[in-house]
């Protein structure tokens, strides 16, 4: 029941569009290379490698089950494919536009908003009591990595709406639930993050927006938030804002900041729409990518008339905020799994179309012909290291996704505990360590499309320019690398790392038994057993004079990180892949014969796949984990160059 609007609202689209039962043996119906996602590789990781059913059996989601995900994925698709993606382009060309104060979106982002938030996408895994669909987050995660190729700059109106409405559910009054909340969870209104200040941008705790008590409890806002990520627009008749402001008189730093719910016009008892707030729009950023999402300047309080409201108490504005920040990045992470996929599968379309050049071994032959660039061996290496990383990505996301279900459904404190430290630990990876990733992805896929890729007929090059703000904003990338050293790995005493270290090694123990890819679960060993060395090496040194180090070599710290997770995944699913792959060749009688388990590969689908997993997790341990302990020992070395330059040194 709680389904109906998720499935049955997306009934316009045109069947003939959707071509075929394929996926084999999966049920589900697919678009033919939608060219943003890999379906299947999607149910591998949920089905096959996370074993998520599992969470049906618990009676929080013992209304879902794999064929009811299977149509909603199937549905995210059409969704993503049919409304977001025709859209993407032209809000890119088209922009927002600020005039005489206003702010217009994109003309064809109000008919996507629309059909989203009536297709039950605005909050899927909230509560039915909330207006929700009660989804587990990491089925969500799975159909939404649609939507983020799709059409990033669009989601950013109802991810941040999502994520605001979620705030007030968890700290609000009843009061400000029936107020806000409702209308935002349905889509009616929108909602922001006002952190930034022109003087406080890493150092929130700078910021100089303050907060006046008035006799009535409500609060008088003033001051300025810049970079306000869909601060205004023309979709909704309203707009509310969580904003960081300190109460006069409170101590500098974090600790004195409050948080307020701040709406762009103020709602009358009766639940209507009252006069403008006193919030005005100063300016919108121009900038070089994702431009559909409209980047604003908000002046609070110019004339003294901003009201807020407290939410939470006074003083825990950065602990209520702290419960936005795991979801905010993680959608970091998937905005960078969404470009990046939707990047690669272009590329690949591409280098098998594109002719130029002859085979490599053909090169003396002036006879030879052209041949599509697929198979030049430098194209196939730029293809695998994308692929790896991709799909590497994209389990590290499932998994975090999956974890904060976990936690969810815990049945023990300690087991809950184990869940979401997990989810502590791995979300600066998450995000700090996709975005810098599918920076590269992207910029691969144009370097694939050659001259084509710079150019805007192509959308390679959307993806790179969009993509980019990933590393910096929801904390830059460098302030992520401090909190996963600085913070998360001594978290709760180590433990959190700990399990996460026990998990790859007994992935190591189980893979190194598989005959065909223990030389490559080899790398894997030596790499983990690098990053464990240095993970304690950084220990010693925060106990002593020598803190620095970790700070210092905190980025590359969380590259090797995110390199052994990743890879960990990668090996993971290669031997899992290989266990198919032999009890396919067993079914089909090859099992005996090199050449015809090669034929296969062309023929069979699901052979293809399952010899992609093993090629990507092969590809990944010699190109990549290779250099682990390399890097290690060289930070192991202690080099301080960059801390003893001259800031005079720098340049002449
Ligand atoms: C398109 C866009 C959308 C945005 N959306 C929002 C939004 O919706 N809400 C919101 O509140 N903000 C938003 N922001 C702001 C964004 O979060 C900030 O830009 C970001 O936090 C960095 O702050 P800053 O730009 O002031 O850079 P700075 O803080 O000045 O940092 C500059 C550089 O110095 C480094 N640095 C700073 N301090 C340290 C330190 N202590 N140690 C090591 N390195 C350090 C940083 O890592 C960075 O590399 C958005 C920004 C953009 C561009």
């Amino acid at each position: 029941m709680r389904l109906r609007v998720l499935l049955s609202a997306l009934t316009f689209r045109k069947r003939e569009y959707f071509l075929e039962n394929a996926n084999a043996g999966n049920g589900r119906e697919v678009i033919m290379s939608n060219m943003l996602v890999n379906t299947r590789d999607q149910l591998f990781v949920l089905f096959e490698q996370l074993g998520v059913e599992k969470l049906f059996e618990n009676e929080k989601f013992a209304d879902f089950s794999k064929e009811l995900v299977l149509m909603i994925q199937s549905e995210a698709e059409k969704l993503a494919v049919h409304v977001l993606l025709p859209a993407y382009p032209e809000g890119d060309k088209e922009g927002c536009i600020f005039k005489e104060g206003k702010v217009s979106v994109p003309a064809s982002f109000h008919e996507v908003f629309r059909k989203y938030a009536e297709g039950g996408w605005m909050c899927p895994t909230e509560s039915p009591d909330v207006g929700g669909q009660g989804l587990p987050i990491v089925v969500t995660t799975a159909c939404s990595e649609f939507m983020f190729a799709a059409n990033f700059p669009f989601l950013m109106y109802p991810g941040l709406t999502h994520g605001a409405a979620r705030l007030i559910e968890q700290f609000g009054t009843e009061e400000q639930k029936n107020k806000y909340m409702y209308n935002m969870y349905a889509g009616k209104w929108t909602g922001t993050m006002c952190l930034t200040e022109p003087g406080a941008g890493s150092d929130v705790g700078a910021l100089k927006t303050t907060a006046k008590k008035l006799p009535d409890g409500t609060y008088s806002i003033t001051g300025t938030k810049i970079f306000i990520s869909c601060g205004d627009h023309d979709l909704t008749e309203n707009i509310i804002h969580p904003v960081l402001a300190r109460i006069e008189g409170d101590p500098s730093g974090t600790a004195g900041i409050s948080i307020f719910l701040v709406p762009k016009y103020r709602v009358n008892d009766d639940g209507s729409i009252g006069e403008l707030n006193d919030v005005r729009t100063g300016n919108v950023e121009h900038k070089m990518g994702i431009k559909g999402s409209a980047t604003c300047t908000l002046n609070f309080g110019d004339e003294g008339k901003c009201i807020g409201e407290l939410l939470g108490k006074e003083r825990q504005g950065m602990r209520v905020m702290f419960h936005m920040m795991n979801e905010a990045r993680l959608e970091v992470g998937m905005q960078s799994l969404g470009h990046a996929t939707a990047a690669y599968e272009h590329a690949v379309q591409y280098a098998k179309e594109r002719v130029q050049g002859v085979p490599v071994w053909e090169m003396k032959n002036p006879d030879a012909k052209a041949v599509p660039i697929i198979h030049h061996p430098d194209i196939r290496r730029k293809l695998l290291w994308m692929k790896a990383h991709v799909e590497g990505i994209r389990t590290l996301i499932y998994f975090i996704a999956y974890c904060m279900d976990l936690a969810k459904i815990s049945n023990t404190e300690q087991e809950r505990e184990k869940w979401h430290g997990l989810v502590e630990l791995l979300i600066p990876v998450c995000k700090a360590y996709s975005s810098e990733k599918a920076q590269l992805v992207c910029s691969a896929a144009i370097d694939v499309y050659g001259g084509y890729g710079y150019c805007s007929d192509y959308p390679v090059e959307q993806y790179f320019r969009d993509c980019k703000i990933a590393s910096i904003y929801e904390g830059t990338n460098g302030i992520q690398c401090l909190d996963l050293v600085g913070r998360k790995l001594g978290q709760r005493k180590g433990m959190d790392v700990m399990n996460l270290f026990s998990e790859i090694n007994a992935n190591i123990m189980k893979t190194k038994l598989d005959e065909d890819i223990k030389r490559h679960v080899a790398y894997l060993e030596e790499a983990y057993n690098a990053l464990i060395d240095l993970t304690m090496h950084f220990a010693q040194l925060g106990k002593s004079a020598g803190f620095l180090m970790p700070i210092l070599n905190a980025t590359p710290y969380l590259e090797i990180f995110g390199d052994v997770v990743i890879g960990h995944f990668l090996v993971q699913a290669a031997g899992l892949a290989n266990e198919k792959l032999n009890a396919l060749y067993r079914e089909k009688g090859v099992e005996d014969s090199k050449g015809k388990k090669r034929a296969l590969v062309r023929e069979d689908r699901d052979v293809a796949f399952y010899y992609g997993k093993i090629a990507a997790a092969k590809f990944f341990a010699v190109d990549v984990l290779s250099a682990v302990k390399a890097k290690c020992e060289a930070i192991k070395f202690g080099e301080k160059i960059p801390i003893e330059i001259a800031d005079e040194s720098f340049t002449y």
